[in-house]
């Protein structure tokens, strides 16, 4: 549908702003707020919100920005065991509406992964350069360009005679590269709105789904002995490799992946198939000895229909250990002696929004109206708006700039070398959502 009179003026605001954009996006880029291990000292995280806070009150937000107590959140979803949050706090700024319309959440993380091997960068990942159109530096597209896109929009609709009738809130929070943790903290305090966009470089797709994942230790014993002397059979008190019996439980993976790979009602419209393989190995304690264990580190990851009924991976976790114990059980040695299954606390779970849910035709909608046509697709990773779809009851759509690919396979320019964002996509990205906003939360 063609723009209306004053979403065309907001849109040719934001155009008219498109430097702000590039400066924001760069100052952004320029707080070293790269994702933590759990026990890493925080980095510009509080800097950073600070200084989203500052520009998102000056624009007439009411702004929370807070530090959730580890004690607050032990044990809610999402939430790595013994996990703080000193440094690092969440934001949330809301412009209040008018009355009678929609609240809609505009949401986006504000770690970005690693930027190493930092001198195989063209540039300096922190120093957000502009070359052939594009803005290069770490979290340029996942997800600091959508950040600085959504604020921006915001603060447009707010400075503009533009009344909204709901609310529009702007959301930033950490760890999502690493746990989810931080979306998670931003539930507990309360947010209600009746849809959600993320901001995440989906090359102007709107997602609606997402797989979930689980992580966990798969230990395969051994038992050592010395490794240039004759073994007897193990029944004798022989030797065994436990490397060796690695690979049967490997076998056991793959056989589960390719059956996951046919099995009826595993197909998903905008997702791969269920996957399960091994991603870290350690094993041996000498280079003459047999090794005694084998720990394969596996990865999950699974569809929405293979949740269990709370929508997490207890089924999936307990189909996986079922299906190697049995598969493994053909080995004598490992039926004997099975392996063991040590799963990590921090799964996360997946999510899918139905294609009529109205955020997802007024996104898709929005987006073609400034020159965008994305198509509905999902994520194979995960992201925040799976916590606020499920944790909150807001379906939470993702939508942002070109980064991550477009079908299964294609291109990603996420967590890459020479990470980049093309300057023209942060100004439709800006424009798509601040038309989407006068759409879903009305105007008065
Ligand atoms: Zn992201």
């Amino acid at each position: 549908m063609p723009l209306s009179d004053p979403e065309r003026h907001i849109v040719d605001e934001l155009e008219r702003r498109r430097d702000e954009l590039v400066q924001l996006t760069s100052e952004l880029i320029a707080f070293d707020t790269t994702a933590r291990n759990p026990d890493d000292p925080p980095r510009d995280e509080a800097a950073l919100q600070e200084h989203l806070a500052r520009r998102l009150r000056d624009a007439g937000a009411d702004v929370d920005v807070w530090e959730p107590s580890a004690e607050e959140m032990a044990g809610r979803p999402l939430v790595p065991p013994g996990l703080g949050f000193e440094g690092r706090p969440q934001l949330v700024a809301r412009f209040e509406g008018a009355g009678g319309g929609k609240c809609l959440l505009l949401n986006g993380h504000i770690d970005a992964v690693s930027a190493e091997p930092i001198d195989r960068w063209s540039s300096d990942p922190f120093t957000a350069e502009v070359r052939d159109g594009s803005l290069y530096g770490r979290g340029s597209c996942d997800m600091k360009g959508g950040v600085a896109a959504m604020t921006l929009a915001a603060q447009v609709l707010a400075e503009s005679d533009v009344e909204l009738a709901g609310d529009l809130i702007v959301a930033t929070n950490t760890d999502e590269e690493s746990s989810g943790a931080g979306s998670s903290a931003i539930v507990a305090r309360g947010i209600e709105a009746d849809a959600g966009i993320v901001t995440e470089a989906t090359s102007f797709d709107v997602w609606v789904a997402c797989r979930g994942s689980e992580y966990g230790v798969v230990t395969v014993p051994g038992r050592p002995g010395h490794a240039e002397v004759f073994q007897r059979s193990w029944r004798e008190g022989g030797a065994v490799n436990a490397i060796e019996k690695a690979t049967v439980v490997i076998d056991a993976m793959q056989a589960l992946r390719s059956d996951w790979s046919t099995r009826a009602g595993f197909e998903h419209p905008y997702l791969s198939k269920p996957d399960v393989l091994p991603t870290m190995a350690a094993a041996g304690d000498w280079a003459v000895t047999y090794p005694a264990s084998c720990e394969l580190t596996c990865a999950v990851l699974y569809l929405p229909s293979q949740a269990d009924e709370q929508g997490w991976g207890s089924k999936v976790r307990r189909e996986v250990e079922e299906w190697i114990l049995r598969e493994t059980a053909r080995d004598e040695w490992l039926a004997e002696n099975p392996p063991v299954f040590d799963w990590w606390a921090s799964g996360v779970m997946p999510m899918e929004i139905p294609d009529d849910d109205p955020i997802v035709g007024a996104m898709l909608d929005a987006g073609a109206d400034v020159g965008q046509r994305g198509k509905l697709f999902g994520l194979d990773s995960w992201y925040d708006g799976a916590t606020f779809t499920h944790l909150a009851g807001i379906p939470s759509i993702a939508f942002g700039p070109r980064g991550f690919p477009t079908e299964p396979g294609g291109p990603s320019i996420a967590h890459t070398l020479d990470e980049h964002v093309p300057v023209d996509d942060l100004v439709r990205c800006a424009q798509a959502l601040a038309v989407c906003a006068m759409r879903f939360c009305g105007t008065a």
